[in-house]
């Protein structure tokens, strides 16, 4: 069966995918890969913005990102639960577009939908590849399963340079007008557009530096990496 995408994004929150990997999923689609996001709650928790608002901005983010599919699951927003049940939802989408790779949160963090949306999405990918669990479509576990780190202070595997993607990633942010746009609306618990460019590029620049590049994202693997040419490593040492 033909994979629908190459790289498939999974996060708790609307959004949380613009922040974490959102240079990375913009750098991959110019490479010709084909990239999706599945944001597990629909943002009914927010103080600002209805779900319905929230699902036209993240429609409109997931075009800035070049994302050919973007759909988000009804899972609770402030209480994903790792059920079997969530599991199986996720399973369905993972059946239909058979991605080689699949980007999760990092498995700790300060918000429990976070880490707990890290352990759902790590056993959907493995459930998905049992025959014996049928949902009506072929099994299909991902080859490669990374964590994007960057809500967690973790070291990184690696980093991702991002530095020619970085403002397009910010606008992708910037969809959410609900949420970032300067209004007055509760102005005191959200930070104005300003703010949340100067953090994000700050970010980006820290995990950058680290490699030697620009602009970065951290991602974490479990697996050790293979090399075959000492001579073409990357990142120097000194
Ligand atoms: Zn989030």
């Amino acid at each position: 069966m033909q994979p629908l995408l190459d790289i498939l994004a999974i996060a708790a929150h609307r959004d949380d995918v613009e922040q974490t990997c959102g240079g990375t999923l913009l750098k991959m689609r110019s490479l010709g890969l084909e990239t999706g996001i599945l944001d597990l709650t629909q943002g009914e928790a927010g103080t600002r913005g209805s779900a319905a608002e929230r699902a036209a901005e993240a429609d409109a983010a997931g075009r800035i990102l070049g994302a050919r599919w973007r759909q988000a699951l009804d899972l609770p927003d402030g209480r994903i639960e790792n059920s079997w049940e969530n599991r199986l939802k996720i399973v369905r989408v993972l059946r239909e577009l058979r991605p080689r790779v699949v980007i999760l949160p990092y498995w700790q963090g300060r918000h429990p939908d976070h880490y707990t949306a890290s352990t759902l999405g790590y056993e959907a990918c493995f459930v998905s590849g049992l025959a014996r669990v049928e949902t009506g479509s072929s099994p299909h576990r991902p080859y490669k399963v990374l964590y994007a780190s960057l809500y967690t202070d973790v070291r990184p595997t690696f980093i991702v340079d991002i530095t020619p993607f970085i403002e397009q990633r910010n606008q992708s942010l910037m969809a959410y007008r609900s949420q970032y746009s300067n209004a007055e609306q509760g102005s005191a618990l959200f930070v104005p557009e300003e703010e949340i460019r100067e953090r994000t590029f700050a970010e980006a620049r820290h995990y950058g530096q680290l490699a030697g590049v620009r602009y970065g994202e951290p991602f974490v693997q479990k697996e050790v990496g293979l090399v075959e040419d000492l001579m073409s490593l990357p990142v120097a040492s000194m």
